[in-house]
């Protein structure tokens, strides 16, 4: 297939790039600079310009911003959205996460039903971001499933950057529903709900001080910042980038996917297992590791929140990997820039 896919840049896009690649898909990929698409290709030099090609998008909060990106010759028959701000360093909510999710979103829809006829399928990287219900807490009594959506409101979106990130992902997820079911286009779409995505990154766009979000907390444990006190685990599920890659590619290649919702995640994690991981497989890192009697780290204790993710396991049939090995696999990442 010919495969658009935006953000080629960023933790996850950059894996699946790597799949798209390995399953025989022809990928052209958006990333924000010249810079960008000059690692990227010169960390793929064996693969032809007819297989890896680029496109370059500054800012997908633009309007039309994909107009350009989205014809090509030979043309596109599916594209993977996965460009959005997750970060939570901004001071203006609205320009810096909601716009650019939001607008990217409807943005791409736009232009593809405008000038993509051939595309067929778009994959959109949404989180469970947009299914958690962050006024609940850990909600021992709930099961969450592609059924429960984020309440969070537009006033409550601007009161800090982690509502901010949160009510991105709801209401560009939400935008990219209703835009189907008004225009009726010619193509059918996906979404990806991913909680906490660890694994390892691709040494070339990334070092130690500008990691991507997600893995920062193995970072900081790594480098001893959870010595005296392990900090709170959030979220407490998680997924592997490398099944989530894989969800993002099956997802464009099969049938049953169209126009479904997919809460992709392996199951539970909390900060003192990935300390423990850590521990047990990397012992030069053990001074600066938290010992079994350091506080903090631990599953609450009224419980939480169960998973489904048989829809995931249905539909796309992929296996998850073990915290275990996922974590060893990004320590090892994280030693070659120089942990
Ligand atoms: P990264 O920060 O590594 O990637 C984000 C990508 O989006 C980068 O390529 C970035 O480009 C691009 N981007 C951001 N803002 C703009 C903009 N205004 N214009 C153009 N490009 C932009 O994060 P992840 O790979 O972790 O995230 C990818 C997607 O997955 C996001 O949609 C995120 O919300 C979602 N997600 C991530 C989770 C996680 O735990 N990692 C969990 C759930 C969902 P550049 O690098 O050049 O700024």
């Amino acid at each position: 297939m010919r495969v658009l896919l935006t953000g080629g840049s960023g933790f996850i896009a950059a894996h699946v790039l790597d799949i798209l690649l390995q399953q025989g898909h022809s990928v052209v990929t958006t990333v924000r600079s010249q810079e960008k698409a000059s690692k990227i290709a010169e960390n793929h030099k064996q693969v032809g310009k007819d297989k890896l090609d680029f496109a370059i998008v500054e800012d997908i909060a633009q309007e039309g911003a994909f107009d350009k990106a989205v014809v090509s010759d030979p043309p596109f028959e599916a594209v993977i959205h996965t460009a959005s701000p997750f970060h939570f360093n901004v001071t203006d909510v609205q320009k810096e996460l909601l716009d650019p999710a939001i607008i990217g979103t409807t943005g791409i829809l736009k232009s593809i039903k405008k000038s993509a006829p051939s595309v067929k399928r778009v994959v959109i990287t949404s989180s469970f971001a947009s299914i958690v219900n962050p006024y609940k807490g850990t909600w021992p009594e709930h099961t969450y499933s592609e059924a429960d959506w984020n309440p969070i409101s537009a006033e409550q979106a601007v009161e800090n950057p982690a509502n901010g990130y949160r009510a991105s992902k709801t209401f560009a997820e939400k935008a990219a529903w209703e835009f189907v079911e008004q225009e009726k286009p010619n193509f059918s779409i996906a979404t990806m709900c991913p909680p906490l995505v660890l694994g390892p990154i691709v040494h070339y766009l990334n070092s130690l001080d500008a990691l991507n979000t997600s893995n920062q907390r193995i970072r900081d444990i790594m480098m001893g910042k959870a010595k005296d006190e392990i900090p709170a685990t959030g979220t407490f599920i998680w997924v592997d980038v490398r099944d989530l890659a894989l969800c993002h590619v099956l997802a464009i290649e099969k049938e049953e996917a169209a126009n479904k919702r997919f809460f992709i995640t392996t199951g539970y994690f909390s900060n003192r297992e990935i300390a423990d991981i850590i521990s047990k497989n990397f012992p030069q890192y053990k001074d600066g590791l938290p010992s079994s009697s350091t506080p903090g780290g631990e599953y609450p204790k009224e419980g939480i929140f169960k998973v489904d993710n048989s829809n995931v396991v249905k539909t796309l049939g992929v296996k998850f990997r073990n915290l275990d090995d996922s974590i060893t696999d990004t320590v090892k990442s994280l030693q070659a820039v120089g942990a």
